[in-house]
């Protein structure tokens, strides 16, 4: 593994939000940080812009009727194209450290090969973690790449623990800012439209986590990320729902002392300690003012609204593809969502019709999570909202 000291980067999802607050956190430490290479999905004028301003020398676009206009573009960067163009970015032999901002299921392919190659990968990719942990593992032990989270709560669990032995968790404690509905009854969810469920309340995030904290199937997928991240099991993980975002998440230990990580609510704090962990480094993007932060308040989750998160638990109790299934069900019935195919309240109905008919196997290589991701897709796109059934 290289020096954490001096860290030749990639970031994929480059022009996400994530990725956005990535390449900021790598262009405030330039003696620290260099930007080696990035890779968006289809947003081609961004990409460019962002390797005109940064020089990479490595450029990747997945959507293939891009990769002229971006080869044209820049004649000096090595620019690769089509669905394997972040595996190849996730694999540049000169590189330490993926920072990995890639959204959704299609993120766990990358995560896999980095690993494989030995890469040092600061994630934010829980839905790799959830549909495919097991293959995650098998990679990290045949390349020796290490995951490094970023997802604020997961940053925040995982630094609590620091040295300590897994066998000293009693718990861990989730927060949840609870998202723009929090309080709402089912009543006045069911005609919650997409722009009432983009306005969240502490973080400014894509338009897929955003839906997906307004529906806490974020929260869902993080029940079984940190499950998985710290082999806890899911009756030892509890959700707190804290609207100031300052408490990123606690843990427990056995003698009854809990350990709280705190800060402003920025995503480039997590990046940046996934970048130089185990060091800490002078941060460049400002403390914590307790006293202006006011009252920290917390609050049982109302999970007969919110279904995601007994859902989730329900997942992962069941195991195998199951997770994998609630996924991709999410992920449909967000697209429904935001098409205006189905109302908000069917997002949850979605998955849990999905989960309920789809098939339970083991999880054994790639092709077991690619077949039940698929699957899962495909009830999930049958799925037919209650109101409209005849
Ligand atoms: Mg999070």
């Amino acid at each position: 593994m290289a020096d954490i000291r001096t860290q030749k980067i990639v970031v994929l999802g480059s022009t996400g939000s994530i990725g956005k607050q990535a390449l900021s956190v790598v262009t405030e430490f330039p003696e620290r940080f260099t930007l080696t290479g990035i890779c968006a999905y289809t947003d081609a004028d961004t990409l460019i812009a962002q390797a005109k301003a940064l020089h990479p020398k490595y450029v990747g676009i997945a959507d293939p009727r891009k990769a002229e206009e971006v080869s044209t573009a820049l004649p000096e960067c090595r620019v690769f194209a089509g669905r394997d163009s972040a595996m190849a970015l996730a694999t540049i032999p000169e590189a330490d450290t993926i920072i990995h901002g890639v959204r959704g299921f299609y993120g766990t392919l990358p995560l896999l090969a980095a690993l494989e190659d030995g890469k040092r990968v600061a994630l934010a990719n829980k839905e790799s973690i959830v549909c495919a942990n097991g293959l995650v593992q098998a990679a990290k032990e045949k390349g020796g790449g290490v995951v490094v989270p970023v997802d604020s709560e997961q940053s925040a669990i995982f630094q609590c623990i620091g040295a300590r032995q897994n066998d000293s968790i009693k718990k861990i404690m989730l927060t949840a800012s609870g998202g723009p509905f929090f309080g709402w009854t089912r009543d006045m969810l069911r005609f919650a439209t997409v722009e009432q469920a983009l306005k969240h309340p502490t973080w400014h995030m894509g338009r897929k986590i955003t839906l997906d904290s307004a529906t806490l199937f974020n929260k869902g997928l993080e029940i079984m990320e940190a499950s998985r991240l710290f082999s806890v099991p899911a009756e030892n993980i509890e959700v707190v729902v804290h609207p100031q975002s300052v408490v990123h998440s606690l843990v427990e230990f056995v003698d009854g002392s809990v350990i709280a990580q705190m800060s402003r609510p920025d995503m480039r704090l997590a990046i940046q300690y996934a970048l130089t962990w185990p060091e800490r480094t002078e941060g460049g993007f400002g403390g914590l003012d307790l006293i202006g932060a006011g009252s920290l308040e917390f609050h049982a989750p109302d999970t007969k609204v919110f279904r995601a998160i007994p859902l989730a638990y329900e997942a992962l109790r069941l195991g195998g593809t199951v997770p994998t299934a609630y996924n991709a069900a999410n992920e449909i019935a967000a697209e429904r969502f935001f098409t205006g195919d189905i109302g908000f309240l069917d997002i949850q109905d979605a998955v849990e019709y999905t989960i309920g008919r789809c098939d339970r196997g083991e999880i054994r290589e790639l092709t077991d999570v690619l077949h039940a991701d698929a699957a899962a897709r495909r009830l999930a796109r049958e799925f037919k909202p209650k109101a409209t059934v005849n």
